[in-house]
């Protein structure tokens, strides 16, 4: 899609610290990352968000995500996946996404 952000990550007219590609899925470092590591896994098929994406093309990034961490000894001891959805999600990328967060102490939600 034209004017996405992530499309033209996709399309290699903007550059990417890639981490992990297939044929359906790209993933690459966050440019602003909110842990030691943040990796965001994203579908090459544009979506806006969550809402509109098809099972099937999540599954393929869910299945990209299990691949990475299952060869990535630096997730052994835990990752968090977010996805932030819509205006008061707070998502600012409107080409959906995962973030993946570890590599330090994430806090817990609770007290
Ligand atoms: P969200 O707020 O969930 O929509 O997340 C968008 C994420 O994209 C933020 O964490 C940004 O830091 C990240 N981001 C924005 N532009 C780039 C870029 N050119 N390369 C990598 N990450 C980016
Ligand atoms: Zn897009």
């Amino acid at each position: 899609m034209s004017d996405c952000l992530f499309c033209s990550i996709v399309e290699g007219k903007i550059p990417c610290e890639k981490v992990f590609e297939n044929e359906n899925v790209l993933a690459f470092k966050d440019i602003y990352p909110q842990a030691k590591i943040h990796i965001l896994f994203i579908h090459k098929n544009h979506s806006t968000d969550i809402t509109q994406m098809d099972l099937n093309s999540i599954g393929e990034v869910f299945s990209a995500i299990k691949e990475y961490v299952d060869k990535n000894p630096k997730l052994t001891k835990g990752f968090r996946i977010v996805n932030n959805c819509g205006q008061e999600g707070a998502q600012t990328v409107f080409h959906t996404h995962f973030h993946l967060l570890a590599g330090e102490q994430l806090k817990s939600f609770g007290a």
